[in-house]
């Protein structure tokens, strides 16, 4: 804080990551600098709420309530702007915490992703700002100076004002009225925005919905419906997908909607959403899903933003809106939380959302499509953590398999079905590809016999389909494990090596590859290939263990049984070649290359350069025999 300029009035310096924010925002290019009007407004309507809000707890005589507004006034030949609530304003104290440091962390994410998006000339997308919850700042995308007259219910008015560069003024004024006041001249660029077409056009697009009349040089604009409280009949569907851009800030419609209106034990009416897309962070980074939900609404007052408590974790990523007369407006947040009601609305609402699911798998399997695509992943946390709809969840999940096309889906009930005579298993293979899954030698067997296998691409399935055990009492395998029953290709092998020649051969195997193996055995699954490697039945998945080693988690644990096919004719030569002489270097550099091999299939060979020059030994004394 420097010394005061005049009486009363005193500079503060902004903190340096706001200075850098601000430096941003101040000299930056946007694609969409009219997203300040959208912040500016959703500030105002969030403090006409909480006006709303304590006028109801303390039960204020109707009369005595006074309207609750936003009112804009332009002039377009000052190219001046003003906007203005009477929602709780702000004390000195409150406007220096507020609009003078960076409290949230949304700052520093912001900063980021505005790194990561390298402006270019087409601008930096001014959504991030709404995103990151620095919206007020926003607002210097279209002027240099702000002024900001405000006053909360029991404190002196307050006069702030500021460029932008790093400095900001505060005076004490004479304001009668609680609310606050933002005005400004719009810079030369920005004088669109004091053209009254223009701005009741982006109060259309972006704040139709706001729960309070917003007034445009004395004229209504928006609409102040509670979309939910209508008839299922009365929504349109164009009303519906605004409604839905509007409390989503999405600027895509969502992919399907659906309107509940309950009576009975508990009453409530809500109007929920699925999105086209989930956000990237919302897939697989933990907790992601944690502070979202729904808006709740008691008695057409917005209670909470998002409310967590009305879904499960893994139904989080449906927005909508929620709104009940069971709940008292005057309980405190945890009171809401763990009240009855609260619970049972939870459990109605998450037994409804399956049965969405459901019905859009039967009667649009396109959209289900869709809609799997993006939230299936998330959906399947609530396999280990919703117990009572986990058999209802199993019936969702859908994978791709060895049957099905690129990107198309079966279900395991469909999969049960079309099993082959006498198989009793469902078989699946993870890995990070369709193509590296099919081109997996485990697979021979399976193609051969013409048996599916579900290919498991999601990096959750590994997690997941483990946990199911069994489907329709059939067990659920790996393909990779070692003990499969391979019983139906018995009798293909009329031309493999007998037990006799095979024997040496696995024994200099084992003696060639010592403790990098756990075993060596002959093979009943492969066709085309020479060695495959399994896991032993306690072994982990492949894709497990490479995420562990990925999160540096990797333990001894990933020792492995390569498999040798005693009917390839590598095989068979090897055989010969130990019959002559079992010291011949060749048939180690021979066996160390084919099981490195196996592991580069696996996607888990470290060093290549070995495997090369070892190639190469092998290309020269083969191209050495052709030429002799
Ligand atoms: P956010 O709205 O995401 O919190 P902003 O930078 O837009 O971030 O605003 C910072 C804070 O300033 C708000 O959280 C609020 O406390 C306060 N504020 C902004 N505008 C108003 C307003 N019109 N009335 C009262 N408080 C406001």
């Amino acid at each position: 804080m420097s010394d005061s300029k005049q009486q009363n009035v005193q500079e503060f310096e902004y903190k340096a990551e706001m200075k850098q924010l601000l430096n941003l925002i101040v000299h930056s290019l946007y694609t969409h600098p009219e997203i300040f009007l959208r912040e500016l407004i959703s500030n105002s309507s969030d403090a006409l709420s909480k006006v709303r809000f304590s006028q109801l707890t303390e039960n204020i005589a109707e009369g005595d309530v006074e309207e609750l507004k936003i009112t804009i006034t332009l002039d377009e030949k000052t190219r001046s702007f003003a906007i203005e609530d009477n929602g709780t304003g702000m004390s000195e104290e409150e406007l220096i915490a507020n609009l003078g440091t960076v409290a949230k962390s949304g700052t520093l994410g912001f900063l980021q992703a505005l790194k990561e998006q390298q402006p270019d000339k087409s601008g930096i997308d001014a959504n991030l700002i709404g995103q990151f919850g620095v919206g007020f700042y926003s607002v210097f995308m279209v002027t240099d100076e702000v002024t900001v007259e405000t006053k909360s219910e029991d404190s002196q008015g307050c006069r702030w004002r500021s460029t932008g560069e790093g400095t900001y003024t505060i005076e004490k004024i004479d304001r009668q009225q609680r609310g606050t006041k933002i005005s400004f001249t719009l810079k030369e660029d920005a004088a669109e925005f004091a053209g009254e077409n223009r701005v009741e056009n982006i109060i259309r697009k972006y704040s139709n919905f706001v729960d309070f009349p917003i007034q445009l040089d004395n004229k209504k604009v928006n609409s102040v419906i509670a979309l939910w409280q209508q008839q299922k009949s009365e929504i349109k569907k164009e009303e519906a997908n605004e409604f839905y851009k509007f409390i989503a800030v999405d600027y895509q419609d969502p992919l399907d909607y659906l309107h509940l209106s309950l009576e009975g034990v508990v009453n409530f009416k809500a109007l929920l959403f699925l999105p086209k897309e989930a956000p990237m962070d919302m897939l697989y980074q933990q907790g992601a899903l944690e502070n979202h939900g729904p808006q709740l609404y008691v008695r057409k007052v917005m209670i909470q933003h998002e409310c967590k408590d009305l879904l499960p974790e893994y139904l989080r990523f449906v927005k909508g809106v929620v709104e009940t007369e069971d709940l008292s407006l005057n309980v405190s947040r945890e009171v809401v939380q763990n009240s009855p009601v609260m619970a049972k609305i939870r459990q109605i609402l998450t037994t409804k959302i399956i049965a969405w699911f459901e019905s859009l798998a039967q009667d649009d399997p396109e959209k289900f499509r869709q809609f799997y695509k993006a939230f299936g992943p998330v959906i399947k946390i609530g396999l280990n953590t919703d117990f009572t709809n986990r058999e209802k969840l199993i019936e969702l999940l859908r994978f791709e398999s060895t049957k099905t096309g690129d990107g198309e889906y079966v279900t395991l009930k469909e999969y049960v079905s079309r099993m082959q005579e006498g198989q009793k298993e469902v078989y699946y293979l993870s890995g990070d590809n369709r193509q590296q899954m099919l081109s997996n030698p485990n697979m021979e067997y399976f193609r051969k016999q013409d048996i599916e296998v579900l290919l498991l691409v999601d990096p959750v399935d590994v997690f997941v389909i483990p946990s199911i055990h069994e489907y329709d009492k059939k067990p659920l395998k790996s393909i990779e494990k070692a003990d499969i029953d391979f019983s139906a290709g018995e009798d293909e092998k009329k031309d493999a090596l007998n037990e006799n020649m095979i024997e040496p051969v696995l024994r200099i195997f084992k003696e060639t590859l010592a403790d990098k193996v756990e075993d060596v055995v002959e093979s009943h699954r492969l066709v085309n290939s020479p060695v495959t490697l399994v896991g032993g039945k306690d072994t982990m998945d492949p894709q497990i263990e490479k995420m562990l080693k990925m999160m540096n988690q990797a333990d001894a644990q990933g020792k492995k049984i390569l498999e040798v096919n005693p009917s390839h004719p590598v095989i068979k030569n090897l055989a010969g070649l130990c019959m002559l002489n079992d010291n011949d270097p060749f048939i180690r550099t021979a066996i160390n290359q084919l099981y490195e091999g196996a592991l580069l299939l696996e996607g888990s060979l470290e060093g290549r350069a070995d495997f090369i020059s070892r190639m190469n030994d092998i290309i020269e004394a083969a191209t050495r025999q052709a030429k002799s």
